[in-house]
């Protein structure tokens, strides 16, 4: 028996429903997760949202706002729900095109809880426990929920589903979708081969922003403080007084040392991101921070303008994206049912 594996197989056709494509078939088929427990920050358009929209044109590419991971710390209910209905609406105005990419909200997929379970009865307690997330998050928390030691092996349900070949991942997720990894393997050497084994893809570095108070700590959409996080819907005056206040140190020159001068390179990261150019000979064109910072304003503010004006459009008639949601999670349920019955019937519970 050869197990499914991303490399060695071809690119499984779409699934089909009498209405059509359920995503338009072609390129590798990817999945990216957003949980909602926070605005959308800059970090979450560079390292995630732009390379998504980039990939619904060359891959099949499956989005879902992760609100059953949200569960999994201190949540406010009704914060959860406008959180998810707030960042799906920004991911259709930054450009994901749900006639191209399948977009839905987890919670209205009951496959994904249902495989969930049949994958904790493949995983055994220690390998959860091992996982570093687990530890920082559950250290000095009063209440750790049971869900908090298991979201890994819903993470791997949720990209089991799918069939996915590859999962978009930043370095804090690697060691899950490790685990991902390893829980298909063992289920498709116990019960036969069911299930896809996807692999990571990394973005690049210069996608990663750092917080611009503290360019030692990612930027984050749940941190201490908002000072350094630029929320994608954050107002013009509101960009700029974030940047003008941003950490760069005693220096006087301008130049790219990531290392030495974090600060700096932060913003010639996230000015050279915005302008599709390199942070090294970005530095050449400026004299002063103050020269710097206003092109980061700049630059910033025109990448998000129009995001903002189409979210507020967007978010005139949230019956529109209440359908877009509802209409991705009707093609979610189709496309996922066979896995469930597959992995089902492996393991015996159906014939
Ligand atoms: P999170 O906001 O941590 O749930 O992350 C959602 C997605 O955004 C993931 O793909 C992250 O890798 C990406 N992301 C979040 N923050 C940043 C950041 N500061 N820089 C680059 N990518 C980020």
């Amino acid at each position: 028996m050869t197990p499914r594996t991303s490399v060695d197989t071809p690119t499984p056709a779409s699934p089909t429903s009498p209405a059509g494509a359920i995503i338009p078939s072609g390129g590798v088929r990817r999945l990216t997760g957003l949980k909602p427990t926070g605005h959308l920050q800059l970090g979450n358009l560079l390292g995630a949202i732009r390379p998504i929209v980039a990939s619904q044109y060359r891959s099949e590419t499956i989005v879902f706002l992760a609100d059953l991971h949200a569960l999994t710390v201190t949540h406010q209910p009704a914060q959860v729900r406008a959180l998810t209905l707030e960042q799906a609406t920004v991911l259709l105005a930054a450009g994901l095109d749900p006639d191209r990419a399948l977009l839905y909200v987890q919670s209205q997929v009951p496959q994904h809880a249902e495989l969930h379970y049949l994958l904790e009865c493949t995983t055994g307690y220690g390998e959860a426990h091992r996982m570093i997330q687990f530890r920082e998050k559950s250290t000095n928390q009063q209440q750790v929920r049971l869900s908090l030691l298991s979201y890994p092996v819903l993470m791997a349900a949720d990209i089991l589903l799918h069939d996915t070949q590859e999962v978009p991942v930043g370095d804090d997720q690697s060691q899950h979708l490790e685990l991902a990894r390893t829980v298909a393997n063992r289920f498709n050497a116990r019960y036969g081969d069911t299930f896809t084994v996807p692999r990571a893809v990394h973005p690049t570095v210069s996608a990663r922003v750092m917080d611009l108070a503290d360019p030692t700590s990612k930027m984050g959409k749940t941190g201490d403080s908002d000072a350094g996080t630029i929320f994608l819907l954050d107002p013009p005056e509101v960009i700029r007084r974030k940047v003008q206040r941003a950490v760069t140190d005693p220096g006087r020159t301008v130049e790219y040392d990531p290392e030495r001068r974090p600060g700096l390179a932060n913003l010639l990261d996230v000015l050279a991101a915005c302008l599709g150019s390199s942070p090294t000979a970005l530095a050449a064109d400026y004299r002063s921070y103050a020269q710097l910072k206003a092109a980061v304003t700049e630059a910033v503010e025109a990448m998000l303008r129009p995001i903002r004006l189409r979210y507020d459009e967007l978010a005139r008639d949230p019956g529109y994206v209440r359908r877009v949601l509802a209409d991705g999670a009707d093609r979610a349920r189709e496309s996922t049912a066979d896995t469930v019955h597959r992995a089902k019937r492996a393991i015996g519970l159906l014939r």
